[in-house]
Order: structure tokens, then C-alpha cells, then sequence
């Protein structure tokens, strides 16, 4: 993620705050300038932003869920006639707020998407419009909570992504996380597996040229899902899965192959973009590292070989680095060639997506 700093006291501010923890003046994000700014309150709902933000005689206001619920930090034009920001319009159904621990699940998730959708906006590939809007390529996000003895099912359909709200409670994620024998669960993950196949349905819609590709690296998603995911489940991945597949997951079927290896793109680009905007460079002790100098901006940047490299040395040294805290692997997976192969497509690919 780019820096950001405080347009008053000059630190560091990171993407979700409301109010700057130096100097304590009100922040908001604006998609539209892709930047935190701070204000001052004229009004509740009219914001205007401090002198050096250098945004004179606009005003903004607070999206609707900022106001009535404290739940999101992004604003939009004082006169839009929307009442929801860019994020939460695309939010459809919310947990049923009476419960109080479902406001909190409800405001982890936003954040998560949040950050998935920055990065969308960074790659130019934001998704748009809401599926009110357009219901054939639009998206939408539900967030549910099991009732009455019913399960929620985490997935996409059709430009839907369903999230079990539940995912954003701590214990229950770590719970399953290690029923499943995974060894990473997030909600950001979340939202970026399951934008993979959102995306996949685009293409499926409007670049189906792609396909035949697509196939060469992940193969044939003709394939049965609900056989290939039965099998998955009964008899684990086949052996050496490793070689070939970022996760365990990722053998059940093309589409999650995708997927997985789609959120890993995404894990990559928005990590080495905040080790870039952080100045971070690593000078590699091994032969078999590459040395991290961040020179350019991974995003929007043509050598993506050099990008790999860096993300290879960088998340060597992250986990070196989460070790010594006692933490587990922040990224605990390895990338072979032929995984290698698949991110390349997706780079090589990224723009058709910007539909
Ligand atoms: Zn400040
Ligand atoms: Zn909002
Ligand atoms: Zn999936």
C-alpha cells in the first residue's frame, strides 16, 4: 500500500483510521483521489479538507456508515447524491445488528474489503458497476450469519460474493483454518479468493479468447466441480502438490487453482508495494537470492521477473523476521516454476481485466 502521512503533523497514518494518532485531526479516504485526507468538520455531514491538503473549496461528507455506525473511513463529494461510499455501496446484506458482536464482525469485513479494493483501484482493474447497477457484470457482497441451524457458505455466484460473516471472528477463522489444514486464513484472503472467480466470470463473459490459455496453465475448468471438490475432500491432494499448486486447495479444480493463485498475485503486488513506498531494501546474504531494490513501483511496472525476484527475497526475510517474534511465516508458501508460470499469465493478463 502507498504512504500516506498526515497533511498537519507529517507522520505516518495508516489506511483505516478515522483520526490521526499524533495530532488528532479528522482523516477520511477519498477513492476518487485515492488518498487519506484531513478535515475539518463544518457540519456532521460536510466535511472540508485542512489548507495543505491542497483540495481548496471542495467539500466532502462521511459515508453513511461512518456517521451512523462508525464502521467506515472513506468520504465522497459533498454533493454526490450517493450516501454510501464506494466500498459500501457494494455491500448488500449486513449481519443482523442486534447482536452486538455482529457490528464488530461487520466492521472487519468492511476493512478487509477495504484493503481488496484499494488494490483493485491501484491495478486499475477497481470492480464497477454495483449489480444494482448492472446486474449482468456488477458486483455485490453479502455478509451472513448462520441462524437457525442453517451454515453459510463462502463462495461466488454470478457476480455475488457470499462471506460467512463469522469468518471475522478470530477463533472460529484459526479454527478452521487448522480443521481445513490450511496454513493461512484471512479475510483479506477471503476477499481476494473469492474476487478470483468473480474476475473469471468476466472473462468468461467478455474475453472468452482468454480461455484456451487459461486452460494451458490451470486446466480445463470444464471439468465437474462438485465431483472435483468431493474427491478433494475425500482423498487430499495428489502427492508432490507442491510442485505445481500454490495450496493444497488450489488441486481441487481449476476455478480454485485460479483463484488461489489470483489472491497470491494480489498478496504480492500490495505487499511489494508498501515495501517500496517503505524504501525497504535487502541486501541478500544467499547466492540464491536476489538483492531487493526497490527502484520502481511494482505496480504499473513492465519487468515482472524482477518483481517475483523481490517478492521471493522479501518474503524470505519476512518470515525470517516473523520467527524472531515468535510469530508463525506471514507467507508461509513456496513459489515453483510452474506456479511462477500462472502469475506470469496473470500479469501478462491484468489490464484485459479492466473492464
Ligand atoms: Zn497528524
Ligand atoms: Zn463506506
Ligand atoms: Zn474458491
Amino acid at each position: 500500500m502507498r504512504y500516506f502521512a498526515c497533511s498537519e503533523c507529517q507522520q505516518q497514518i495508516f489506511f483505516a483510521k478515522t483520526h490521526c494518532d499524533t495530532c488528532g485531526c479528522r482523516i477520511g479516504y477519498s477513492a476518487k483521489d485515492q488518498d487519506l485526507i484531513c478535515f475539518d468538520e463544518v457540519e456532521i455531514e460536510q466535511w472540508q479538507p485542512k489548507k495543505n491538503n491542497n483540495l481548496a473549496n471542495q467539500y466532502f461528507k462521511p459515508c453513511y456508515n461512518y456517521t451512523h455506525h462508525q464502521i467506515c473511513n472513506w468520504v465522497l463529494a459533498y454533493d454526490d447524491n450517493e450516501i454510501y461510499c464506494e466500498s459500501c455501496q457494494l455491500t448488500y446484506i449486513i449481519p443482523p445488528l442486534d447482536q452486538p458482536e455482529n457490528i464488530e464482525y461487520w466492521r472487519h469485513l468492511e476493512k478487509a474489503k477495504q484493503r481488496f479494493l484499494y488494490l483493485t483501484q491501484r491495478l486499475n482493474i477497481m470492480p464497477h458497476p454495483k449489480k444494482n447497477d448492472n446486474d449482468a457484470l456488477g458486483l455485490r457482497f453479502n455478509f451472513l450469519v448462520p441462524m437457525n441451524g442453517q451454515t453459510v457458505m463462502t463462495g461466488h455466484g454470478k457476480g455475488i460474493i457470499t462471506l460467512n460473516a463469522q469468518e471475522a471472528n478470530v477463533i472460529y477463522r484459526e479454527t478452521t483454518r487448522v480443521n481445513m489444514g490450511e496454513n493461512y486464513r484471512t479475510l483479506l484472503g477471503h476477499f481476494r479468493h473469492e474476487s478470483g472467480h468473480y474476475y473469471f466470470y468476466l472473462i468468461e463473459k467478455l474475453r472468452p479468447d482468454l480461455l484456451s490459455e487459461f486452460r494451458y496453465y490451470f486446466g480445463d475448468e470444464r471439468q465437474d466441480y462438485a465431483e472435483a471438490l468431493q474427491r478433494h475432500y475425500e482423498y487430499g491432494p495428489q502427492e508432490n502438490w507442491q510442485t505445481n499448486y500454490i495450496s493444497s486447495y488450489a488441486t481441487a479444480h481449476p476455478w480454485e487453482d485460479w483463484a488461489e493463485t489470483w489472491a497470491h498475485y494480489l498478496h504480492m503486488m500490495e505487499t511489494l508495494e508498501t515495501a517500496f513506498y517503505a524504501g525497504l531494501a535487502v541486501n541478500a546474504q544467499q547466492g540464491s537470492l536476489a538483492n531487493l531494490t526497490m527502484d520502481e513501483c511494482p505496480i504499473g511496472a513492465q519487468n515482472f521477473e524482477k518483481i517475483l525476484n523481490s517478492w521471493v527475497t522479501l518474503t524470505f526475510n519476512l518470515n525470517a523476521l516473523n520467527r524472531s517474534m515468535g510469530l508463525e511465516d506471514a507467507y508461509p508458501f513456496k513459489l515453483s516454476e510452474v506456479i511462477k508460470g500462472k502469475l506470469r499469465f496473470i500479469h501478462r493478463h491484468l489490464l484485459d481485466l479492466a473492464f
